[in-house]
């Protein structure tokens, strides 16, 4: 893609002229050495920062190895060391390495129904600028996607970022997204139906872009961030204007074949329900998504309440608002204990506008939990709520960039596995 520019980014891995030879005679053990360089760079992509003796662990290599491939790539100016800001108690802690952020960085969109936010980070998934701003995503489609191009250079220009080291971009779209990036049938996103978000981004960004959708991209962040760090089977409910889920299956997003897994808000609670935007009746969506709640309220506390006004309303304890949240939780919950029972995840994350801020939501899924996931299958499950907020997909949407190995090896890392290839040699 910008090969020629990403190998002039990383000029000063090649070090001297004349120690510049032929990878032909290199042979086979600076081949391996080669190949153990590109693991402690993976290792500190996907920790951040770590010391040589986390290295050591993550990767299998000695801890001698380590040292000595730490040592190159930090003449090479690929590693540097983190600066020990402050020591407490008795010794000196271990010196934690990370990536230059030179080595390459990457930029994460969210369309949110009502704003745009903008962030770039570096490999090591250290968010350098971010910015947010108000705008009608849903309707102007062709709009939101030339005002978030300019929001990518204002970010790129307060990071310090020159284009030619960017390695790509994901987005979120709070919309059903296809394997091939096309938006799918949806009156949420009604400006966007039937667009290729793919094309349109890399048209505008030049970039080589992913999209996907918000629920996604929330399970990513969580599982990668937030509150399901570590997990590697993760169920992650979106309760907001819609409900979705993303399912993380052994430490990846499960999409399905068409891209669309996950539609939670789509399974069938109600016989002979209200009528739902997919053409269905008696969706979860019609009877669980903060829509569905206010408009429960909306006749006995005002046609103007809103989400603030339903947090306030939390706050005071008032009465109908507490249970008719609590009820939407348990008939979530519901539908999350039937998928718990099928797939036994280690975590269920409740996140969204709705998920992240009503305690009574979360009782009520437990209380679901609890009665209708078999037991030991519960027993194995924690429930949490998102830690990560609005942020959520914007970071997950970085998350898809910096975990997406083959991306960036053939966008910045096969650079420098070539820049190392003919340096080290002789
Ligand atoms: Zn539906």
């Amino acid at each position: 893609m910008r090969g020629a520019d990403l190998s002039r980014v990383l000029d000063k891995t090649r070090g001297n002229e004349q120690t510049h030879e032929p990878m032909a005679t290199a042979g086979s053990l600076e081949a391996l050495r080669e190949l153990n360089r590109l693991r402690v760079i993976d290792a500190l992509r996907q920790r951040g920062t770590a010391s040589r003796s986390e290295i050591a662990r993550q990767t299998g290599l000695s801890r001698t190895t380590v040292t000595t491939l730490v040592n190159d790539l930090q003449a090479r100016g690929l590693v540097v060391e983190q600066p020990l800001l402050e020591i407490h108690g008795r010794g000196r802690p271990p010196t934690l390495l990370r990536l230059d952020p030179s080595v390459g960085a990457v930029v994460g969109i969210h369309f949110d129904h009502r704003h745009l936010r903008v962030a770039v980070a570096d490999l090591s998934s250290t968010v350098l600028a971010e910015h947010w701003q108000d705008h009608d995503v849903d309707r102007a489609a062709e709009e939101a996607l030339d005002a978030a191009a300019d929001l990518v250079e204002v970010v790129l220009g307060e990071a310090g970022i020159e284009r030619s080291r960017v390695v790509g971009a994901g987005a979120a779209l709070s919309g059903p997204v296809s394997r091939d990036g096309t938006v799918g049938s949806t009156v949420i996103l009604p400006g966007w139906e039937g667009l290729n978000a793919v094309d349109e981004l890399t048209r505008r960004l030049d970039l080589q872009v992913a999209v996907d959708n918000d629920a996604n991209l929330g399970a990513l962040a969580e599982v990668s961030f937030g509150a399901g760090r570590g997990m590697s089977d993760v169920i992650y409910v979106m309760v907001s204007s819609g409900v979705g889920a993303g399912i993380v299956i052994d430490g990846r997003l499960h999409r399905g074949v068409t891209g669309l897994a996950g539609e939670l808000g789509h399974v069938r609670v109600r016989a002979e329900g209200a009528v739902c935007r997919c053409g269905n009746r008696g969706c979860l969506e019609t009877v669980a998504s903060t829509d569905a709640v206010l408009s429960l309220l909306r006749p006995t506390h005002g046609q103007d309440l809103g989400i603030r006004g339903l947090v306030e309303l939390l706050d005071g304890g008032d009465a109908a608002a507490v249970r008719v949240v609590n009820d939407a939780g348990r008939e979530i919950g519901r539908v999350i204990a039937g998928l718990c029972n099928v797939l036994s995840p280690a975590g269920v994350i409740v996140g969204g506008d709705l998920g992240v801020i009503a305690e009574q939501l979360m009782a009520g899924i437990r209380e679901a939990l609890d009665r209708y996931a078999l037991p030991t299958v519960r027993a194995g499950i924690e429930l949490r709520a998102g830690v990560l907020g609005e942020r959520a997909e914007v970071l997950g949407a970085l998350a898809l960039v910096i975990g997406d190995t083959d991306r960036l090896r053939s966008a910045g890392l096969a650079a420098l596995h070539g820049d190392i290839a003919t340096t080290v040699v002789g």
